[in-house]
């Protein structure tokens, strides 16, 4: 029933005013920014999912995503807690990602660097 009220917010000017102010400042894809791609971002989301909370979704961070990112990897990241984008580098761009977990990126990015 909360998701009504999400969707009444979604519908109104003052939200529309809000997207179009996030996409004409930062008109570029975040994550795809991220791994070294330029791409037009078409999308905004909250940084923190607001689930509902008025306060996060009137006043949260917003970040501005191409669709693709958008529907898989932001998708990926609150159901798993972390994204699986691989950056230019070869390494995972999340830092949540449980390679940087496992303690071995440090001796994997400096080799023999003991
Ligand atoms: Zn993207």
């Amino acid at each position: 029933m909360v998701y009504d009220e999400v969707e009444r917010w979604r519908g109104s000017a003052r939200w529309r005013r809000r997207v179009r102010f996030q996409l004409a400042t930062n008109p570029l894809c975040r994550m795809c920014a991220e791994q070294g791609v330029v791409a037009s971002a078409t999308v905004v989301d909250h940084v923190i999912p607001h689930r509902g909370d008025q306060q996060l979704f009137w006043f949260g961070d917003l970040a501005s995503l191409c669709a693709s990112h958008h529907s898989k990897d932001k998708q990926q990241a609150e159901t798993k807690g972390y994204t699986t984008a691989i950056g230019a580098d070869g390494y995972p761009t999340d830092v949540q990602h449980p390679f940087y977990r496992a303690g071995c990126a440090e001796t994997k990015r400096h080799p023999g660097g003991e």
